[in-house]
């Protein structure tokens, strides 16, 4: 009997997130992000969103993301959820054709902690 072959192992760029960048829905045309989040291609909402917007959100069926400071997007899990807005990243909806979120209640209103504009601390 032969020796074996040694099985290929697989690569795991399937399961690679990229950064989002900013596109335009192929369905719509409206301005979203892109990105591959676990090997997918997703399209997000660019307007951050407050509580009340991430459950408007979930209640219609949509997924929340987190966008980190190298902007690749995290699915928000019932943990996330349960933790309440993140302290630096913003939370993002997942397109859906026609769903606007530039609603005053549903959006974030917080400064990025990164602005320049905000007084230095010490
Ligand atoms: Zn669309």
């Amino acid at each position: 009997m032969p020796p074996r072959k040694p099985r290929k192992r697989p690569a795991p760029e399937y399961l690679v997130t990229t950064k989002a960048k900013a596109a335009a829905c192929p369905s719509c045309g409206a301005a979203v992000m892109t990105g591959l989040i676990w090997g997918e291609r997703r399209y997000i909402d660019p307007v951050p969103l407050s509580l009340r917007g991430e459950a408007a959100a979930l209640v219609l069926g949509q997924k929340t993301y987190e966008l980190s400071w190298l902007g690749r997007p995290t699915e928000r899990q019932v943990y996330h959820i349960q933790a309440g807005l993140p302290a630096h990243w913003k939370i993002h909806a997942r397109h859906r054709c026609g769903v606007c979120w530039d609603h005053p209640q549903y959006r974030d209103e917080r400064r990025p902690h990164y602005d320049r504009d905000r007084p230095c601390p010490f």
